[in-house]
């Protein structure tokens, strides 16, 4: 159950691929049971190349109308509807300091729209948003933005990216290069078409009736709401009065919104939600899954959180036999014994002769 996109090429000087948790979670559930679901699709790309006006542009133009009349809250993630089917859009921090959380959005998504804006071309954050899309082996299109300037130079945008292994359809690659205005919202339904072209061919799945679970998109602490918490759900269907974990925060659901701000009762796979009711604001990025009572959820963080105790213990123990290697040296101490144990086969002698040093 991977979504392994043909343009990753291995062997490349690329980050670890590591398999978010909610992928490897759904591989627990009856393939029986699954069932498609919306796409989820992150943007990144260099700052000021577009994000924002892209995201906002898509909104204006086809986003579903709650039954709150259309107000839009910005709760970090929304849907549109394109020729009859649903889009996810996830919202990220496009502050260079929250490289980590970029990373964890394109780790939520099926999909990455890579922005770049065809005057400047390919970036810092480019490139990095490029290494995050490949380590979590997410599928990816180029939006390429700002056409509509003067100086816009798409051909020479696709060689930059051509040289960094992303080479266009029309190039005879296996990436999907759309030109598009952000301020003149051009060429928006051609992305559309190509994010839904994309879609096809990977495999997004969920179980409505499995574990409930997802990621934590985004969330605050308000005035008038208490926390509120944005969350995508990956699996399963989300109902008021769930009892939500999520990191060290746990909670019932005391009511559930739309990204219209229009109240719902339940929701199912890749619809983000803004929830009222977590005792405590979970972090971006966090998994969050549903358990039977909050009495159970507490007792979990309990657990966790003498689970941590206990590695800081150990760690402190680790500083002591720092202090023995020293008295050692120092001679205050003429023999010492270690036991030594490696996972790996191999990995054993290295670390003997280097201890012997
Ligand atoms: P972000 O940092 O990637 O979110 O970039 P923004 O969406 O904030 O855009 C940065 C600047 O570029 C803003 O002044 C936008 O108005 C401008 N901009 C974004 N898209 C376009 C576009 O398609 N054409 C032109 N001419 N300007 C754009
Ligand atoms: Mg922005």
């Amino acid at each position: 159950f991977e979504a392994v996109p043909s343009q990753i090429e291995e062997g490349e000087d690329q980050e670890q691929v590591e398999i978010p948790l909610w992928r490897q979670k759904l591989e627990e559930e009856d393939e029986e049971q699954l069932e498609r679901r919306p796409p989820v699709v992150a943007i990144l790309g260099h700052v000021d190349h577009g994000k924002t006006t892209l995201l906002d542009a898509i909104r204006d133009t086809s986003v579903v109308d709650g039954e709150a009349g259309g107000i839009t809250q910005h709760i970090g993630a929304y849907q549109i509807q394109h020729e009859g089917k649903t889009i996810t859009f996830l919202d990220t921090p496009g502050h260079a300091a929250f490289t980590a959380m970029r990373a964890r959005g394109a780790q939520g998504a099926d999909i990455v729209i890579l922005v770049v804006a065809a005057d400047d071309g390919v970036m810092p954050q480019t490139e990095e948003a490029i290494a995050h899309t490949r380590a979590a082996q997410v599928s990816m299109i180029v939006a390429l933005n700002k056409m509509d300037r003067d100086n816009a130079a798409p051909d020479k945008v696709k060689q930059q990216l051509s040289d960094m292994g992303i080479v266009p359809d029309d190039w005879d690659g296996d990436t999907i290069i759309v030109p598009v205005s952000a301020t003149e919202k051009t060429g928006l339904d051609d992305l559309m078409e190509a994010i839904l072209l994309v879609s096809e061919d990977l495999e997004i799945f969920a179980n409505p009736e499995g574990e409930k679970f997802g990621t934590v998109i985004e969330a605050e602490l308000t005035k008038a709401r208490g926390v509120m918490a944005t969350l995508l759900i990956q699996n399963g269907t989300l109902k008021v009065g769930d009892t939500v974990i999520a990191g060290n925060s746990c909670g019932r659901i005391k009511a559930m919104f739309d990204h219209t701000g229009a109240k719902i009762k339940e929701a199912g796979p890749s619809v983000p939600v803004s929830v009222m009711g977590l005792d405590d604001v979970p972090k971006a990025g966090e998994l969050f899954n549903v358990v039977e009572s909050e009495k159970i959820a507490r007792e979990i963080i309990e657990e966790k959180q003498l689970k941590i105790e206990r590695n800081e213990a150990e760690l402190d123990s680790a500083a002591n036999l720092e202090q023995l290697f020293a008295r050692v040296q120092a001679g205050e101490e003429e023999e010492l014994r270690l036991i030594l144990k490696a996972d790996v086969q191999g990995s054993l002698e290295p670390i003997i002769s280097s201890v012997q040093d």
